[in-house]
């Protein structure tokens, strides 16, 4: 395939599953995300994946820029974790019992991330956040949660305001189904604003339980946290009492060997979160994530604690083998090779985009990445949303219809995998100058053409 041959937008079988699975499913899809909503067009039902390359239904590979938002660090069907699966499938799935897999996962953790001595498992990064908060309310006695606009935590009840990710697509301001009254113990305060963060502390100081934000925010897009903000929060909820929740479900293993907090920790180590939640990385792409902190903190939760916690499936062993043999994978070298990945990436894109006189602007924090369509990476959700998507939705057809599977969405981080290598990016630089081209010439109706 050559960028002369793109593909057509045009994909039978993936719109053939799509007519099927609308009939079954709200919008045919399991997360909103999925159902090209912000660009237009028909979503690809994906078949296999191999290295960084993944097959739709129709038979066409693309060059994953996805990777599941973020778990397949070493790219698809990496065969360690792939034999760690089919030996952990072969002893049986599941057993409501403690299993070894659980505690070598858990260890693995632990030992990767200082502040936290000891982690509980569940299934979902919205489990781990939901189960953080209560934790934290439940050590603090107290109810109010600080959280940032743009800032995505799973799908929480108390956490669903002004948040990112789909929110952030479908410029949702709030859901219908969360009450006033969870709301109302949520304070959404802008992100990288260290006076909103003393004003709230100064009217509700008592009040308030935990202040939870992203390690560095890339559910709004990337924004970096400013130099310092992250330490202001910890030192500003410490001295009213109140806990801080470092959420590192994306950054985790992915930004450094011990999550964005290790990054920090490099220049600045004066300062701990109290509880860390992870997911996406650790489950290497099958169902597991973890919330985590001092045992002093973790020692209220049930059982040895009142806090009530569980899961049926949490510390799955199929799971607890795929999220190991990831991590094991996960070795310094690692983090080089993507590390430098993500910047060829970056500064391939936006060379492309420059070239074909496009503003925009390559966000990043550590090795997470997005482009914006505005001339000035943002530093808060106001300014990500003041960017020209609809240049997206014309850039993102044009890289689907030469082989490269972006994130459907302008708000989105774009992921790399240690798998990504000179061939891959081969891919990119042949589709880049069609679509920036089409970026450039764009207009606010785009999406319209794919509907
Ligand atoms: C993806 C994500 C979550 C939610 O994780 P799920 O497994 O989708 O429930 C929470 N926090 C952050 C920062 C995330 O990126």
């Amino acid at each position: 395939m050559t960028p002369e041959t793109p593909y057509p937008d045009l994909a039978p079988e993936s719109q053939a599953l799509f007519a099927r699975g609308r009939a079954v499913t709200p919008g045919g899809v399991n997360s909103p995300v999925r159902a090209f909503r912000a660009v237009g067009g028909t979503p690809r039902f994906m078949a296999s994946g191999t290295g960084p390359w993944i097959t739709d239904v129709d038979g066409r590979d693309y060059l994953d820029l996805v990777c599941s938002w973020g778990p397949m660090v070493l790219g698809h069907a990496h065969p360690a974790v792939v034999d760690a699966v089919r030996e952990a499938a072969t002893h049986g799935f599941s057993f409501g019992t403690p299993s070894p897999g659980e505690v070598l996962l858990a260890e693995e953790i632990v030992s990767r991330v200082p502040s936290v001595d000891q982690v509980r498992l569940v299934s979902s990064g919205t489990e781990a956040t939901m189960s953080a908060i209560r934790l934290a309310r439940g050590f603090t006695g107290r109810s109010k949660v600080v959280k940032f606009a743009g800032c995505y935590h799973g799908h929480v009840d108390a956490l669903l305001a002004a948040a990112g990710s789909g929110l952030a697509t479908f410029a949702l301001p709030d859901t219908p189904g969360v009450t006033g009254a969870q709301a109302h113990e949520t304070i959404v305060l802008p992100y990288n604003d260290v006076a909103a963060v003393e004003a709230a502390f100064a009217a509700h100081g008592d009040e308030i339980a935990v202040v939870i934000t992203e390690a560095a925010a890339a559910n709004m897009g990337v924004v970096a946290p400013a130099s310092g903000f992250n330490a202001a929060l910890a030192r500003i909820a410490h001295a009213h009492g109140a806990l801080l929740v470092v959420d590192e479900v994306m950054t985790g293993f992915r930004v450094a060997r011990g999550g964005w907090l290790e990054l920090e920790a490099r220049t600045d180590n004066s300062w701990t979160p109290d509880l860390v939640t992870f997911g996406k990385v650790m489950g290497g792409g099958l169902p597991a994530a973890a919330f985590g902190g001092r045992t002093e903190i973790m020692a209220h939760l049930a059982p040895e604690g009142p806090v009530y916690q569980a899961g049926t499936l949490a510390g799955n062993p199929i799971a607890a083998a795929s999220g190991l043999a990831t991590l094991r994978s996960c070795t310094p070298e690692l983090y080089v090779h993507l590390d430098a990945t993500a910047a060829t990436v970056g500064r391939l894109v936006s060379g492309a985009l420059s070239e074909a006189g496009v503003v925009h602007s390559l966000a990043t924090a550590g090795n997470l990445f997005s482009i914006f369509f505005s001339p000035e990476s943002p530093l808060d959700y106001d300014q990500a949303r003041t960017q020209e998507t609809w240049r997206y939705a014309a850039f993102f057809h044009a890289m689907l219809d030469r082989g490269v599977y972006l994130p459907p969405s302008a708000y989105e981080a774009w992921f790399v995998s240690a798998a990504h290598d000179d061939i891959a990016l081969d891919r990119l630089v042949s589709a880049l100058p069609a679509a920036a081209a089409a970026a450039a010439s764009a207009h606010p109706d785009i999406a319209k053409e794919y509907a």
